[in-house]
């Protein structure tokens, strides 16, 4: 099956699966992209525009996440975007535990289908989903090992939307996301996936 229709498959098994948590409020945002795409981009949860338009990251945070993918010259079409959680929460509160619980073997089977190169997280809770004691503020910007994964935390554009120091950060960290793959590209596959958790891979 190519992977296209693995996830659509993934897609339909979610929409089906009406016991998940925020399932009788909220409109299922599955993620979009390349399903070849080298970088996964994972955000906490939709908002109100997502959840209207069932498509992640088109509010403003969105709107700042579609200018630094301009500003790298890569298609939004390039690359996927998803979340932890996959249906908004009232009023946009964090997730539960047990939300994110819930919704981890969707994400999981998500991230084993694309086996992205990397995966950027977008703000803590995506973050601390692979680096469960990473704090945001120290970690940003630096190229981590999550067993089997490559973590590149990143703050979250809602962040940056609410301070101008956060966006310089988020700008700079984003930019060198090409430079951070390179790196990994370099990195021969046994001994990026040998150490162990949160091992930091020195900066990209
Ligand atoms: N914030 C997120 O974390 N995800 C979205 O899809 C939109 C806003």
């Amino acid at each position: 099956m190519t992977k296209e229709k693995e996830l659509q498959k993934l897609k339909e098994e979610m929409e089906v699966h009406t016991s998940l948590p925020l399932a009788n409020t909220a409109t299922l945002v599955f993620g979009e992209g390349s399903p070849n795409a080298s970088i996964l981009f994972i955000g906490e949860a939709p908002g109100f525009h997502e959840d209207k338009q069932g498509r992640p990251f088109v509010g403003r945070a969105g709107q700042l996440l579609d200018e630094l993918l301009k500003e790298l010259d890569w298609p939004r079409e390039s690359v996927y975007i998803t979340n932890i959680v996959k249906r908004r929460p009232p009023q946009n509160r964090d997730p539960l535990p047990e939300e994110i619980d819930a919704y981890k073997p969707y994400l999981q089977n998500q991230i084993d289908i694309l086996q992205p190169k990397i995966i950027a997280t977008l703000g803590r809770f995506s973050m601390n989903y692979f680096l469960p004691d990473a704090k945001i503020s120290k970690t940003h910007g630096k190229l981590m090992r999550a067993k089997p994964y490559v973590v590149y935390p990143l703050y979250h554009p809602a962040a940056a939307l609410r301070s101008s120091a956060i966006k310089e950060d988020l700008r700079k960290d984003f930019l060198r996301l090409p430079q951070a793959i390179a790196h990994i590209e370099h990195i021969p596959k046994d001994s990026l996936f040998s150490t162990d958790a949160s091992d930091d891979t020195s900066s990209a």
